[in-house]
């Protein structure tokens, strides 16, 4: 299995270490972790699906209220916008996302989730926080009530939003064309986190420059012309069609793209036929592409094309019979880090959390996160940390090969959730101090 995480050689920090000097800002994240808890055990077992995180908006909204932020519901369909302006100085916007997956829970956890809804297939599941947003939520609120507590420590606008439906790649569009950049204080730093399920608990993570993938979703229909199985030479066989495409969609990445830019191309669903012995009119394949730069995710998308067309050519298929490629719009653009947040909050970060901070590299996973700085490349800069969830006991079996962990999106994925809100709260509420941090 290839390890995504490469943390080798980091030696696990007993978390409860004392630094050196007291910490005020650790103690107080201490002091408020039980609260955090009970309030991710009641997400955790409460989870929403994308765009129908009501009660989850509700209720944190309802306690940033508290917390004396200006908040607006209903933004982008369910997300939450709370701003807190507290004189001159830049505008820090933190992120959570908010929905959880169609995943019947097995962890056995006695908070684990039991609730059932019905996602846009239209088929009822099991639903449960199989990412661990309910870990970015409690932490939100975690930053929320420190930074609200030290207005005295910061000067400029905080805007803390709840975004929903990052699952599906749409709430974050959602809420900028409901004018997040517009009716609220545009941001010059944008900040995230999200738990990493192959990562041990209290580690920080961060890529430099690309953090996660372009992903596009491509559906290609191929036309046949159907018959009798046993009669080919009376057809035109789509199976056999499609079946060279996808061979040659192999070629894309392994023979046309620089070596050096990495990418994806995999075809995930491929359907054709009813019987052993019709020859159908008609084959469909769907894939997914994953790219990090614009001009890599052009070329395979216009490969995609390029080889679907001459396949078809190749097999003797008549101009009105090309192949129908539809690219999925909108797509999840790539995650970036901008060079200078990240250094800047990395360099806050590793004294901070002192052999605990690592670099890591990109993942092919996406995170519609990217669309805040893709909405204002020339004047937002962004970042998202990964925060590793795997106890200390599992990530030793782990490492010992005695266990394989679950990733984020399994049914038995149980993130060490105190120690991932613990520093992520931290994390979060030391780094937009030191943005907005008075001299
Ligand atoms: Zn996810
Ligand atoms: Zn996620």
């Amino acid at each position: 299995m290839r390890r995504v995480w490469r943390w080798a050689g980091a030696s696990l920090v007993v978390l409860a270490a004392a630094p050196a000097q007291a910490d005020e800002l650790r103690d107080a994240v201490t002091a408020d972790l039980p609260a955090l808890v009970e309030l991710y055990k009641d997400l955790h077992a409460n989870p929403e699906l994308s765009f129908q995180e009501v009660e989850t908006a509700k209720k944190l909204a309802a306690r940033a209220r508290t917390m004396g932020f200006e908040v607006t519901e209903g933004v982008g369909k369910t997300g939450v916008v709370a701003v807190m302006r507290n004189g001159d100085g830049p505008t820090v916007m933190l992120r959570a996302d908010m929905d959880g997956l169609p995943v019947i829970e097995q962890t056995g956890l006695p908070y684990a989730s039991k609730r059932r809804a019905v996602p846009q297939t239209g088929i009822e599941t099991g639903v449960m926080h199989a990412c661990g947003h309910d870990t970015h939520m409690a932490a939100w609120i975690g930053t929320a009530q420190l930074l609200s507590e030290r207005k005295d420590q910061w000067s400029g606008t905080l805007v803390m939003i709840l975004q929903p439906a990052e699952e599906i790649g749409e709430g974050a569009k959602a809420m900028l064309d409901d004018g997040l950049y517009t009716r609220f204080p545009k941001p010059d730093y944008v900040l995230a986190f999200h738990d990493a399920a192959q990562a041990p608990a209290g580690h920080i993570g961060y890529a430099n420059g690309f953090a996660l993938a372009n992903v596009d979703s491509v559906d290609i229909v191929v036309p046949g012309v159907g018959g009798h199985g046993a009669y080919p030479h009376t057809t035109k066989d789509p199976v056999v069609l499609a079946s060279a495409i996808v061979m040659r969609l192999q070629t894309l990445v392994s023979r046309e793209l620089n070596p050096t830019d990495s990418a994806v191309v995999t075809v995930g669903s491929f359907q054709a036929g009813s019987k052993h012995n019709i020859i159908p009119d008609e084959a469909r394949l769907q894939i997914t592409v994953r790219s990090y730069s614009d001009g890599a995710r052009k070329q395979l998308l216009e490969g995609i094309a390029r080889i679907a067309r001459g396949e078809a050519i190749a097999a003797g298929m008549p101009e009105n019979k090309m192949p129908k490629v539809t690219v999925a719009d909108p797509y999840v653009p790539a995650t970036y880090n901008t060079p200078e947040l990240t250094q800047r909050v990395v360099a806050r970060l590793k004294p901070r959390f002192e052999g605990r901070v690592f670099e890591v590299p990109a993942v092919m996973g996406g995170e519609d996160f990217s669309q805040f700085y893709r909405a204002d490349r020339e004047n937002v800069e962004s970042l998202i940390l990964w925060v590793g969830g795997v106890r200390a006991e599992e990530w030793a079996k782990a490492q010992k090969g005695e266990i394989t962990l679950p990733s984020l999106h399994s049914p038995f994925w149980a993130p060490d959730a105190p120690v991932v809100i613990a520093t992520a709260t931290e994390a979060l509420t030391a780094a937009t101090l030191d943005l907005m941090g008075k001299p």
